[in-house]
């Protein structure tokens, strides 16, 4: 069965036929020569009537097409020119395996894009004998369609989060669809700024916030006006992910800082690598390190202090009601106010600032699954370090849609993937 045959029952044109299959001169590449259809009107690429031939180019265009048996496989054409009565001028016609700008055909890069969702695009581009560039202009092509395609209507639950990103010094902003069913990345942009949020909401239509019931955020100052501001309704939720982060950071920052005041004090040896747990072993201290068991556990019970009292609040998330859950924050945050650990003191001071938002989560429960937004944190993160081919913060984002935010494809009539 020639290949031409499988072609028009596979990618069939209504305008065109596959003429023939050949060798490429070099013998290395199928061609797959296109004719237009006797009869048929080209039809131009700038308003898609059609119109008359004007004339055929000086060369034939090439397109690659979605290989065969590890052979490359190129659409093959002469483009006509139309006499556009629309346009009233001579246009280049409009092709519906590609658009003129490209060299790859539609099928191919979407061909790609899908197979960019299961390995690196470095493998893609290996596996199909192309270059990463081709496999990024694929996806991000996939993805800009995909947006423009997209809606955000029935939205009921959004969860708003950060990543740094370059060690640190640049954050982006992520915000998540958390319903039940309908779980994906709605929205992304570089920085943290009350702006990057702002452009969001921008991007949803009146009736879309109205329907917004739940948003999930950190701590973030920038965020919580933003959300006031723009979706004031909505019941707005301090989640168990970024808090319980915050208190971890804290209780890493008083170990650290301890640390370093044993070092100063001349104790380095003792907390080099055994941290706090090693007060349970104390025959690992040596002769030599000169410190008595007493003076290292009141050095030492800084850090267990404060990672009791992080132990402690994991308690706060199991109470039913706001009103005990109420109650015990306000007596933990008393507690941790005294403790002398000012990481701690530090964090149990915001969070007493936002009881309210953080007494929302249990309006909300049963409503929302908690581990969502720190799912995707995950997920995001594994795609940021796949990246190592990334360079620019627009693959960043390209990658990340195209992992995260579920968008829509069109409908093919054969899928060659
Ligand atoms: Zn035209």
């Amino acid at each position: 069965m020639p290949l031409e045959t499988i072609l028009n029952r596979l990618h069939k044109f209504k305008s065109f036929v596959y003429a023939r299959v050949v060798w490429s001169i070099a013998g290395r590449e199928l061609e797959v020569h296109i004719r237009p259809r006797k009869n048929s009107r080209p039809v131009c690429s700038a308003c898609r009537q059609p119109g008359p031939v004007y004339d055929h180019q000086q060369s034939d265009r090439r397109f690659e097409f979605v290989p065969v048996w590890g052979v490359a496989v190129f659409f093959v054409y002469r483009m006509r020119r139309v006499d556009c009565p629309t346009c009233s001028r001579v246009v280049v016609e409009h092709v519906p395996w590609g658009d003129g700008k490209h060299q790859t055909t539609t099928t191919y890069r979407w061909f790609l894009a899908n197979w960019a969702k299961r390995l690196s695009w470095q493998e893609v581009a290996v596996v199909f004998h192309t270059s990463w560039q081709t496999v990024f202009r694929s996806v991000q092509f996939a993805v800009r369609w995909g947006i423009v395609h997209d809606t955000w209507d029935n939205v009921v639950s959004l969860g708003i989060d950060e990543i740094a990103w370059r060690k640190g010094h640049k954050y982006l902003t992520l915000v998540y669809q958390i319903d039940e069913g309908r779980k994906r990345l709605l929205f992304l942009a570089q920085e943290r700024t009350k702006e990057a949020l702002h452009r969001f909401f921008d991007l949803m239509r009146p009736e879309q916030i109205d329907d917004l019931k739940f948003i999930v955020s950190d701590m973030w100052q920038n965020y919580l006006e933003v959300v006031r501001e723009r979706a004031g309704e909505a019941v707005h939720i301090l989640d168990r992910f970024h808090v319980m982060k915050k208190l971890n950071e804290a209780v890493d920052q008083v170990r650290r800082d301890e640390a370093r005041r044993l070092n100063t004090d001349g104790y380095e040896p003792v907390l080099n690598k055994t941290r706090w747990c090693l007060l349970k072993r104390p025959e690992h201290l040596t002769d030599k390190q000169t410190v008595t068991l007493q003076e290292l556990l009141t050095y030492n019970l800084r850090t267990v202090r404060a990672w009791l009292l992080r132990e402690d609040f994991q308690r706060f998330w199991e109470y039913r009601s706001a009103g005990w859950a109420g109650r015990f924050l306000d007596e933990w945050v008393t507690r941790t106010m005294r403790s002398r650990l000012p990481p701690l003191k530090k964090v149990a001071q915001s969070l007493r600032t936002h009881r309210p938002l953080l007494l929302n989560w249990f309006r909300a429960k049963g409503s929302l699954s908690a581990g969502v937004v720190e799912g995707f944190n995950g997920k995001a993160k594994l795609t940021m370090k796949r990246a190592y081919g990334y360079r620019t913060p627009e693959a960043l984002e390209v990658a990340l849609y195209h992992t995260l935010a579920k968008l829509p494809e069109p409908t093919f009539t054969h899928r060659f993937w």
